[in-house]
């Protein structure tokens, strides 16, 4: 094998094609936009700059967050420093520069969209621009609703999240996310060098636009946001459920998925990014050891088993109680509370803390939680700023 296409030149197509590139494969890569402002809220978590050092090198204007704040339905507040920081780029910025990466190690670029893909010659043939093109190996890195391959399952409306947000021209230095009451997904303020990307994701059909539009509304007047030459936009973000993560078909014999093609993308928080990363770049080694096939195990092996834990709980986080109230409220409420929480929080938030052993820190560390907790509730002067008294708590949702 020696040519291989690649249909998307976001993360999970650029890295697969510098990968692929640098190992001595001819490389295209067809994107019908290149690098552009696809909507996204650009966070990358220390996990992924971990593993790609060069995102937080690379002299590309970019916001690193030290501070998060997380706000319940009912409008507690907890503000928190991170022990690693969480980088946040616009997405034109970051496109381009995995894209010129991917330049530099040998790929070569077709702006075009690709109207169709034929697997089944021994040749792959697709139409780029109107124009034929043939490859050995096909990579579908089109993102989450992109079905050019007859023989590959679409991703559903089980699947799926829905998004809207705004790019919001104003400073900011705090990452926000706020829960809504009995609501699968959340709302986020993320701050970019020169702007905020504002937003709310929700699971398929569980809200119409109109009702995500007023929660987004709400939410930018609560937080003072101007909202001045704001820009509204609105995608699909890929929430697997757990038997599509196990079972969905995502390698052929010619042809294979990565990033939101492939569904890998946190079930419960919406990372996407440095799965779409990650899975680019295995398939690119399983290719360079010419064993495609092996592409699956190996998600499977670094994060695809984890994400596959997150849907199976991802509807008890968001939905569920605990000790009489919701469970996205007592998270928020506990951060003030517990060192001890706050710690394991900054944890998930930085990716250093997977979800599998998620429920053995949280058992051996909720006795002294709760302890601290309602020793907390009953001595006021250990309320931190910005907790809500202990009595609006108890009756909170
Ligand atoms: C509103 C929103 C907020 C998000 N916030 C975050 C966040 O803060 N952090 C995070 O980690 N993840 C976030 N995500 C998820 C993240 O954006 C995706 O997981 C990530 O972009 C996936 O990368 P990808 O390369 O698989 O696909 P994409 O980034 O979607 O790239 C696909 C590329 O394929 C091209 N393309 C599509 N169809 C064709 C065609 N037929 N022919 C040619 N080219 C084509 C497109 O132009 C595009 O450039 C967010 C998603 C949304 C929707």
């Amino acid at each position: 094998m020696k040519e291989i296409a690649i249909v998307g030149g976001g993360p999970a197509g650029a890295l697969c094609g510098e990968r692929l590139a640098s190992a001595g494969f001819k490389v295209t890569i067809f994107d019908e936009r290149l690098a552009w402002e696809k909507p996204c809220g650009g966070g990358l978590t220390y996990k992924a700059i971990e593993e790609y050092p060069f995102l937080l090198d690379s002299p590309h204007p970019k916001k690193i967050i030290r501070t998060a704040e997380l706000i319940s339905s009912r409008g507690h507040r907890a503000r928190f420093e991170m022990n690693r920081p969480i980088v946040i780029y616009a997405r034109k910025v970051l496109n381009g520069l995995l894209l010129d990466r991917a330049v530099a190690a040998g790929c070569s670029t077709i702006c075009a969209r690709v109207t169709s893909v034929n697997t089944n010659a021994k040749q792959v043939r697709l139409t780029a621009g109107g124009e034929e093109q043939v490859s050995d190996f096909v990579v579908l890195a089109a993102g989450a609703r992109n079905q050019l391959l007859a023989d590959s399952t679409a991703l559903g409306a089980q699947d799926l999240e829905m998004t809207l947000g705004y790019f919001v021209p104003t400073e900011e230095d705090i990452l926000k996310v706020k829960f809504l009451k009995e609501f699968e997904g959340y709302l986020w303020s993320f701050p970019r060098a020169d702007h905020l990307s504002v937003g709310i994701c929700a699971r398929m059909g569980q809200a119409t636009s109109q009702q995500l539009r007023r929660h987004l509304d709400a939410f930018v007047l609560e937080e003072k946001i101007p909202t001045s030459g704001a820009q509204l936009y609105s995608h699909v973000l890929p929430s697997p459920q757990a038997k599509t993560i196990r079972g969905r078909r995502i390698v052929g014999r010619n042809w294979a998925m990565a990033g939101d093609a492939a569904a890998t993308v946190d079930p419960i928080t919406g990372e996407g990014l440095y799965y779409a990363l990650r899975s680019g770049d295995l398939l690119a080694q399983a290719l360079a050891a010419g064993v495609p096939e092996e592409y699956p195990e190996k998600l499977r092996a670094a994060f695809s088993a984890d994400l596959e834990f997150a849907a199976n709980i991802a509807k008890k986080v968001f939905r569920g109680k605990f000790v009489g109230g919701a469970i996205t409220t007592r998270m928020v409420q506990l951060l003030n509370y517990s060192p001890a929480f706050r710690d394991l929080v900054r944890d998930v938030f930085s990716g250093s803390q997977n979800y599998r052993t998620l429920k053995r820190r949280l058992w051996n560390q909720l006795g002294i939680t709760i302890a601290e907790f309602a020793h907390s509730l009953l001595d006021p002067r250990r309320i931190a700023v910005g907790a809500t008294p202990a009595s609006e708590n108890e009756s909170s949702q």
